[in-house]
């Protein structure tokens, strides 16, 4: 059953999932005028293909079918990654006997929407529902270790659980249209500024899961389905939603593999951004290994300041940062790349002609651009955002400086979906 509501102009949708089998469906009102396709929302286990390299693909339909080989394998990868194939029926170019094979221990499921938000200036929301058998697995945080090889089970249907629920917000522009993706499962980096960070970490999202995020909205904006040439409507994908990136590096490296994989998605590597608080010992690595865009969110230039605003400052402190970033400079393979740093404006904190001084000086010599972010207000916080002029201020300082910069535009403010709002059980107490 969907029930959907409108308030004060922004359009809130509800799917209620049924306990059945049957797939039943849910649509984005209002989300593309040119797609009226519904995704189906599964409640049973079976083996998601979402999420799964063209080996592991072959490998699972292999063990369905022990007759097919690593070309058939790769048709059905393509089918779900190159053309967002979502029935094994509709794979024309498959035996039927394979495909009735498929879809009775398979699914191709993107996650369920539980919630979609549509702001005024045309941003969308949407609480997305995960449901992983490796919970207790994924309730850690991840350092990276490449030598973990738990294997995850991309099972859907159990029972229901806030650590399944996750934000993931569209940002359509005149030029570009930006998906912001959510890493974790609340946060566990507590950034005093943030809404996140105010949700306690329950667990890293699996890989499919964060895959999943950027396959829901591609398929509703029809990205699947554009001609050659035409540009994609997700033309920008940034890792700047719920959690810390850095913190999952084993699943984010494998949904970025995932991403860019030229016979699947192949979505450019230089419009992906990876943003983290300054998890050191990783950030050459987004270099060498995730080879993408890195923003950090710096926020202050003295660690007095930094340790108070971000905890994880008294773990790595800025002079460190700064050099893991003069590293990733280096080990980057296009010197063309900039750094972006994240900078919230927050109100007598961290706003004065001193700061904008400062944090020239500190990142001097490294290629990169400043957004500076009014801050965007939620319930319960102790800041507020700058005052305009002093904004305007800041900014006029840096550009003195030869420092590339620009003021953030707020968007989705009024569905809490902008720059340091989300909270992935906001909405959820808003429908209690
Ligand atoms: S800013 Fe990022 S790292 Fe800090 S609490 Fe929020 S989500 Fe976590």
């Amino acid at each position: 059953m969907l029930i959907r509501k409108s308030i004060a102009g922004i359009v809130l949708e509800r799917n209620i999932i049924g306990h059945r089998f049957k797939p039943n469906a849910i649509s984005f009102y209002n989300y593309s005028k040119s797609v009226a396709t519904e995704i189906p929302v599964y409640t049973e286990p079976k083996i998601n293909l979402v999420g799964l390299n063209p080996k592991q693909i072959y490998e699972v339909a292999s063990r369905i079918d022990p007759k097919i080989n690593k070309f058939v394998g790769n048709q059905i990868y393509q089918w779900i990654y190159k053309k967002g194939c979502l029935e094994f029926d509709n794979m024309a170019n498959l035996s039927l006997e394979l495909r009735k094979k498929l879809g009775n221990s398979c699914i191709i499921s993107y996650g369920n929407v539980r919630e979609s938000q549509l702001s005024v200036d045309g941003t969308r929301k949407l609480l997305l529902e995960y449901k992983s058998e490796k919970k207790k697995a994924c309730n850690t945080v991840d350092n990276g270790n490449v030598n973990d090889t738990s294997e995850e089970k991309h099972v859907l249907g159990y029972k229901e659980n806030p650590g399944d629920l996750v934000e993931t917000v569209y940002i359509p522009e005149v030029d570009r249209g930006t998906l912001c993706v959510s890493s974790q499962v609340g946060c566990a980096l507590n950034c005093k500024f943030c809404h996140t960070g105010t949700q306690k970490f329950m667990r890293n999202l699996t890989s499919s899961e964060i895959l999943g995020q950027y396959m829901q909205v591609a398929y509703y904006m029809a990205d699947f389905d554009r001609k050659e040439n035409e540009r994609r409507k997700i033309t920008n994908l940034v890792f700047m939603g719920q959690g810390e990136p850095l913190l999952n590096y084993r699943n984010l490296k494998a949904a970025i593999s995932l991403l860019t994989c030229k016979d699947g998605i192949a979505f450019p590597t230089n419009k992906i951004t990876v943003s983290t608080s300054g998890i050191v010992p990783l950030i050459e690595k987004v270099a060498t290994e995730l080879q993408v865009q890195l923003a950090i969110s710096l926020h202050a230039t003295e660690d007095g300041l930094r340790n108070k605003l971000m905890p994880i400052n008294k773990q790595y402190p800025i002079k460190e940062l700064i050099k893991s970033i003069r590293a990733f400079c280096s080990k980057s393979s296009d010197k063309n790349n900039r750094v972006t740093f994240e900078y919230v404006m927050l109100d007598g904190i961290n706003d004065f002609p001193g700061d904008a001084v400062r944090l020239s000086k500190l990142i001097k010599g490294i290629k990169s651009h400043v957004n500076l972010i009014p801050f965007n207000p939620w319930p319960g916080t102790e800041f507020k955002a700058s005052k305009k002029a002093k904004i305007n201020a800041f900014y006029e300082t840096l550009s003195n400086q030869d420092v590339s910069c620009s003021i953030r535009k707020p968007r989705g403010q009024d569905i809490f979906a902008a720059c340091g709002q989300l909270k992935s059980n906001s909405l959820s107490k808003q429908w209690a």
